[in-house]
């Protein structure tokens, strides 16, 4: 079966195929991630061509055919290109991050209109909003844990039930997540969560403002939320885009 859509879509990447030809992935509203050829899309006549590099928001026209590796791009209108991000090395570095964990941790094919619209929510936010890139992507991970199935819980201990856990010590495990000092008797912690933290982690939960002096606390926890994902998903090995660009 074949069909034809029209679907706003961000590019995650793009690759040289043949003399003439681009290999691009998309991940897009309503058809979720998939790499399509655009044939003699590096020639500077190209439109789509020019239109589709990585990080660009935009529209597509796809001829789709599920059983196909690589589908075709048929026409593209510019949405958003974010001049800003590109000027601006830690909006780049994060925005990069995010588009990286699209790339690996998204299936094909599989729709998520709510995690479509928080990518376009995050990648605009840091493109213009006050906030740091940090802080902004620290919202974006919490957010995108929760999407793929891996939030952290933070209302109540996962083993006993108890709940104002902000009021006790914390500790955690990949097994349970974050919990309580009492479980901590007959529990291994891989780590203490500090009140700090745990506070950083229920902003996020509920999209409280936070302060730009709490940019280490922001960083603390993005390595936090990394180490979760790492130990459920198998085979990813952390985002390595805040690695290199340091
Ligand atoms: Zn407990």
């Amino acid at each position: 079966m074949s069909e034809i859509i029209k679907t706003e879509a961000v590019v995650l990447s793009k690759l040289n195929y043949g003399d003439t030809s681009s290999i691009v992935t998309l991940y897009s509203k309503d058809f979720g991630k998939f790499s399509a050829i655009i044939k003699g899309g590096r020639s500077p006549k190209s439109k789509i061509g020019l239109i589709i590099e990585p990080l660009n928001y935009i529209q597509v026209i796809v001829y789709i055919k599920e059983s196909r590796e690589l589908q075709f791009i048929s026409g593209s209108d510019m949405i958003s290109y974010f001049p800003g991000i590109r000027e601006d090395f830690d909006k780049l570095k994060y925005s990069q991050a995010v588009i990286e964990l699209l790339k690996k941790l998204t299936a094909e094919h599989e729709i998520n209109v709510r995690l479509f619209k928080g990518v376009v929510r995050i990648i605009s936010l840091i493109e213009s909003s006050n906030e740091l890139p940090v802080i902004l992507f620290s919202r974006f991970l919490f957010f995108f844990l929760t999407e793929l199935g891996y939030g952290l819980q933070l209302d109540k201990c996962p083993i006993c039930g108890r709940t104002n856990l902000g009021a006790t010590e914390l500790s955690y495990n990949y097994e349970f997540g974050i919990f309580c000092g009492d479980c901590k008797k007959n529990h291994l912690e891989t780590g203490a969560v500090t009140p700090e933290l745990f506070n950083y982690l229920l902003c996020l939960k509920t999209s409280k403002k936070i302060e730009a002096n709490r940019v280490g606390t922001a960083e603390t926890a993005i390595t936090f939320m990394e180490k979760h994902l790492i130990y459920h998903v198998p085979d990813f090995k952390g985002i390595q885009t805040l690695r290199i660009l340091k």
